[in-house]
């Protein structure tokens, strides 16, 4: 039940991606990379899980030190995550398989410098390193010109984003690339790769539904999409974002495994059309950027706290750090951002205010009894 893929095949070191070769699952490290014991044991928990790749954020030159420790002790492979700082790739790239910039990412550093530029400097250095590349398009940080172009068409914005750095990358002569295009919404997920797939069949597919949040529903989001998509031959590497704890991050894996099993086999899931009815919980899967470990029991007590409001049409979005939180909740109904020791809660784009981990769950249930309160 999945049709020959029309993508090209490149190489991740030795890991065949796209053409005729097996979907390869991937993972990421949710581990603050700094913690070397913490993201070695990360590393070996997702080998052992069968990971084709494991992912390691990367946004300073501590975490490169780190990255260059977690090399030495092992031989797995390896993608890097430039986050905001591009220029670091220079000094990860000779530790690393594959390189990932986020397009919507470039701007944050030498502003002056165009996005030509950066893209072209990645590719020189993942060119003399060896690495391969992806391109990830992630709806909650969409370059500021294409959500100014777009502003009211953002499955436009995030494909045109992808296709316009494809042909950065393909005029620079570099063919080892992905691409990515993620989004919360399944629905945008399965309509942004299809129309990506249209336009660029050639080019091998990362899917992903970002911030599906926590089993089993982030899982039945995620089967929505991949089996939209795989089942049409669209998709060549995948994974799986769960929001569950550290030590359970094999999940990701085996899940990821299971659907392509499933899809393959063409035991398909289908959903009533009123699945997405009801209020919707959202939330990151974690990564190194999560500065407080509880932030995965407070994503299950906002589940468990906002159970009685489950027939309202309404989006609570729990992201885990300050850098992608802000901006990843503001178009949530209600959102929280977790800091080290408070949790910003948000109504829309505007901050409710910062409260202990302790104390949030009231307050969020405050607002969204209000929330209820004036819809009714
Ligand atoms: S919101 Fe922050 S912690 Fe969560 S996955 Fe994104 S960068 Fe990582």
């Amino acid at each position: 039940m999945i049709p020959t893929r029309k993508s090209r095949s490149i190489l991740i070191r030795d890991l065949p991606i796209g053409g005729d070769a097996p979907i390869a699952v991937q993972s990421m490290a949710a581990t603050p990379t700094t913690d070397i014991t913490a993201t070695l044991r990360q590393v070996r928990l997702l080998e052992a899980a069968g990971a084709d790749l494991i992912r390691i954020a990367v946004d300073s030159k501590r975490d490169v030190e780190a990255l260059r420790q977690i090399r030495t002790e092992t031989d797995a492979r390896l993608s890097v995550d430039l986050q905001e700082n591009y220029r670091l790739a220079e000094l990860v790239a000779p530790l690393v398989d594959k390189l990932r910039y986020n397009p919507g990412h470039l701007h944050h550093h030498e502003r002056e410098k165009s996005a030509r530029d950066k893209v072209k400097y990645l590719v020189e250095i993942a060119g003399a390193n060896d690495c391969a590349m992806r391109i990830g398009v992630n709806a909650g940080s969409v370059a500021p010109h294409y959500k100014e172009r777009f502003a009211d068409d953002h499955l436009s914005a995030i494909v045109q984003c992808a296709a316009d750095h494809c042909a950065l990358i393909d005029d620079l002569g570099f063919q080892h690339y992905v691409v990515s295009i993620k989004d919360s919404d399944p629905q945008t997920v399965i309509h942004a790769n299809l129309r990506f797939a249209e336009a660029r069949p050639d080019v091998p597919l990362h899917l992903g539904v970002t911030e599906a949040g926590m089993p089993p529903d982030g899982v039945i989001k995620t089967r929505l999409a991949f089996e939209q998509l795989l089942s049409r031959g669209i998709g060549d590497t995948l994974r799986v974002s769960l929001t569950v704890p550290f030590d359970e991050k094999g999940m990701e894996i085996a899940v990821g495994r299971e659907l392509i099993a499933d899809i393959a086999a063409g035991r398909f899931r289908s959903v009533p059309p009123n699945f997405f009815d009801g209020l919707n919980i959202i939330a990151c899967p974690s990564c190194s950027r999560v500065e407080n470990t509880a932030f995965i029991e407070l994503a299950e007590e906002v589940k468990r706290a906002t159970a009685y409001a489950d027939e309202y049409d309404l989006t609570i979005a729990v992201m885990g750090c300050r850098v992608n939180g802000p901006g990843e909740t503001d178009d949530a109904d209600l959102g929280l951002w977790c800091g080290p020791t408070q949790v910003h809660l948000k109504r829309g784009e505007e901050l409710v205010g910062a409260f202990g981990y302790g104390e949030v769950i009231a307050r969020l249930r405050a607002e969204l009894d209000a929330l209820i309160a004036s819809r009714a």
